[in-house]
C-alpha cells in the first residue's frame, strides 16, 4: 500500500468511531474538542487516554502510548504495521461481508444433518444456544453464488479470507461461530480443527453481556461456552484457547469480579498450567481468580456430555482454588 492510501484509509476512519467501536467510552471533554477516558490499552484506574478529534490523533499518559488510527490499531490487536492496516480496512468495508457469510452459514445449519448431528455429540440440543450463538455450518458450496449475488466481488471474498485462490469456501465442513470482526470454525472432519479469518481472535467472547457479573466463568473453547450457556450460566465467556491476548487480559481487568478460569484438564497439563499462569497474573491487578478442577482428561463440555449436570458443575464452581 502507498503513502495516499494509507492516508485515504486514515481519513475514512474516525479516530473517535473506531475507538468506540471497540468498547472506548470518554469520560469528559475538555479544550479543543478533545476527550479523555479510560486507557484501552493499559490497566488503567482514572482517565488518562486523550482522544484529540480534530487531529485524529491520540495519547495516553500512563503507558505513554500515542499515534494515529493505524498506530492504535498495532498497539490495541499488538499486531504489526501491515496487519493492523488490514484489520482497519477490513473494519471499514468487510463487517457486512462476514455478517452475510454468518447468514449464509447460519441458513445451511437445519440442512445439513452431519452439522447437527456434530453438535448433538457436543451436547448441543436446544434452539435457544444456537441462536443466541448464531451457530452456522459451511457446507462448502454455494457460499460464492450467495455472496455473489449480494454484490460482494471475488476478490474481496479472497482478501478477506473467506474463499481460497479457486474460490472455494475455505470454512468448508466446519460448525462457524461468528465473533467480533472474524468468524471461528470448528472442522466435522479430518481438517484442523480450528479455523479464524486472518486477523486478531478479538476480545473475550459475549464480554458485553457479562462484564457486569460479579462472577465471571472464563472457558477456552466456543463449545465449553455454549454447554455452560445452556446449562443456565449466563455469566460465561470464552478466550478461544487458554492464551489470552493482552485486551482479553485487560477486559478481565477492567473492574472488580471473581474470575473462575475452567480450562481444559487435558493430559499435557497446558489448561491446568496456564490457569495457574492466568490467576497470578490476575491476582497481581487485583482481580481474585479461582482454577477449577475438572476430572482428569475432562473440558467443561466433555464434562456435560458426559453426564454431569448444573448441580455437579457449581459443586465445582465452590470448590475451586485460588
Ligand atoms: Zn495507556
Amino acid at each position: 500500500m502507498n503513502r495516499k492510501a494509507i492516508d485515504e484509509l486514515k481519513q475514512r476512519i474516525p479516530l473517535l468511531d473506531y475507538l468506540q467501536a471497540h468498547g472506548w467510552q470518554p469520560a469528559r471533554s475538555i479544550r479543543g474538542g478533545r476527550l479523555m477516558g479510560l486507557c484501552p490499552l493499559h490497566t488503567d484506574r482514572k482517565p488518562s487516554f486523550l482522544a484529540d478529534l480534530n487531529r485524529n490523533l491520540f495519547y495516553c499518559y500512563g503507558c505513554a502510548r500515542g499515534g494515529d488510527v493505524i498506530r492504535f490499531a498495532e498497539f490495541y490487536h499488538q499486531v504489526k504495521f501491515p496487519e493492523a492496516v488490514a484489520l482497519l480496512r477490513e473494519w471499514c468495508g468487510a463487517t457486512p461481508l462476514l455478517e452475510e457469510a454468518g447468514n449464509f452459514y447460519r441458513l445451511q445449519l437445519s440442512r445439513h444433518c452431519e452439522a447437527v448431528a456434530y453438535l448433538q455429540q457436543r451436547g448441543l440440543r436446544e434452539p435457544g444456544v444456537l441462536d443466541h450463538m448464531r451457530i452456522g455450518y459451511a457446507p462448502g458450496r454455494c457460499l460464492r453464488a450467495w455472496l455473489g449475488q449480494l454484490g460482494y466481488a471475488l476478490p474481496a471474498l479472497h482478501e478477506a479470507g473467506l474463499v481460497n485462490g479457486n474460490g472455494c469456501d475455505t470454512y468448508a465442513h466446519r460448525i462457524v461461530f461468528p465473533l467480533e470482526g472474524n468468524l471461528y470454525g470448528r472442522s466435522i472432519g479430518d481438517a484442523a480443527p480450528h479455523r479464524f479469518l486472518p486477523g486478531g481472535k478479538g476480545g473475550l467472547y459475549a464480554w458485553e453481556s457479562v462484564r457486569r457479573c460479579e462472577e465471571v466463568v472464563l472457558v477456552e473453547g466456543l463449545f465449553d461456552y455454549a454447554v455452560l450457556w445452556q446449562w443456565g450460566f449466563p455469566n460465561v465467556t470464552c478466550s478461544l484457547g487458554n492464551h489470552l491476548n493482552a485486551r482479553q487480559f485487560q477486559q478481565l481487568c477492567d473492574g472488580p469480579r471473581t474470575v473462575y478460569l475452567a480450562f481444559d484438564a487435558d493430559a499435557n497439563g497446558s489448561g491446568p498450567s496456564a490457569a495457574q499462569w492466568l490467576s497470578r497474573r490476575l491476582a497481581a491487578q487485583g482481580v481474585s481468580a479461582r482454577r477449577v478442577q475438572l476430572p482428569d482428561g475432562h473440558d467443561p463440555n466433555s464434562f456435560f456430555v458426559q453426564g454431569g449436570d448444573a448441580y455437579q458443575f457449581q459443586r465445582l464452581l465452590q470448590a475451586a482454588l485460588p
